[in-house]
């Protein structure tokens, strides 16, 4: 029977070329073909590594079919090299479907590690490091922006967010009126390249900045938004003050219509309440 071919992801540099890796140069090397983003800009970056592999787009409109077609050969015994234009494979970039479908199919799928923004910027942006999520590009679509950015509100970890500099002022104002213009958040700007820079501030901060033509034509270059989550003690400050107003009936009530059994929705709104589940027992007789 013939050997089945693998999978490998490789990460490339994210601005400079020397952070690729000598195992990407030679996993692209000795692959039997390379799926890129896009041939006609990863072709400078094995021209400059002298690989001669060959290669096939991959891209985010062709994702499906090509994934078929990929995994296919893969079966057949090739070797196949993932690589987009900058970064890791399958972050905010195609790759995704491919390694589910290989995966399905029992392809083996490897990892070449290297750059990727959303974690570098983290790591040199001043905010809490410890708990983090992804948000990649907010939707661009109205309705499911907006439901984005309300799932955002209260969140207590570090958020991580791709924007486009021509979009950056808009989605700074957007983000301000959710999470408040006094939230602490970093740009990280043109990581390994030299314009690489970290700005630090409040969205007040910033906006103010880039309130003018002259402020946003500053705006250039890749920007990775790193903004510190909502604190614990604010998120419990607001919680106190919106259940204030509620009698404790209606409290317990809420927490019913939210999902929660009785002795659970007491538990809770005792605890909201800073009083024993006793004595809100006894308020409610
Ligand atoms: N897969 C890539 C990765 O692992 O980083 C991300 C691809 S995503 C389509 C492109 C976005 O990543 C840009 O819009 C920007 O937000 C961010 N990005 C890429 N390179 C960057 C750099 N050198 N400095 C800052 N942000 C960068």
């Amino acid at each position: 029977m013939e050997e089945r071919g693998k999978i490998y992801l490789v990460a490339t540099p994210i601005g400079n070329l020397s952070d690729m890796s000598p195992r990407a140069v030679e996993t692209l090397r000795e692959a039997d073909l390379i799926a890129a983003e896009d041939t006609r800009n990863t072709i400078k970056l094995l021209n400059h590594f002298e690989i001669k592999t060959h290669m096939t787009s991959y891209h985010e409109y062709n994702r499906t079919e090509k994934a078929y077609e990929l995994v296919r050969r893969a079966e057949q015994g090739e070797t196949i090299a993932v690589v987009t234009d900058a970064g890791m494979p399958a972050i905010s970039d195609p790759g995704e479907v491919l390694v589910r479908f290989a995966l399905d199919a029992g392809i083996e799928v490897t990892i070449v590690p290297g750059p990727c923004a959303a974690v570098s910027a983290l790591a040199v942006s001043g905010q809490p490091t410890g708990r983090f999520v992804f948000e990649a590009f907010l939707p661009q679509d109205k309705k499911e922006r907006k439901v984005r950015l309300e799932a955002l509100r209260d969140e207590t970890r570090t958020m991580i967010l791709y924007e486009a500099p021509h979009r950056l002022a808009r989605t700074l104002a957007e983000l301000a009126e959710v999470l408040g213009r006094e939230r602490q958040l970093s740009l990280v700007r043109e990581l390994t390249k030299k314009h690489e820079e970290v700005q630090w501030g409040s969205f007040s901060h910033f906006l103010q900045r880039y309130a003018d033509e002259a402020g946003r034509a500053e705006i250039r270059g890749e920007y990775v938004l790193v903004i510190a989550g909502k604190s614990e003690a604010e998120l419990r400050a607001e919680e106190a003050e919106a259940f204030a107003d509620l009698t404790p009936a209606e409290h317990v009530a809420w927490y019913e219509s939210q999902g929660f059994d009785r002795k659970e929705a007491m538990k809770k709104a005792a605890k909201d309440r800073g009083i024993s589940r006793r004595e809100l027992y006894h308020m409610l007789l």
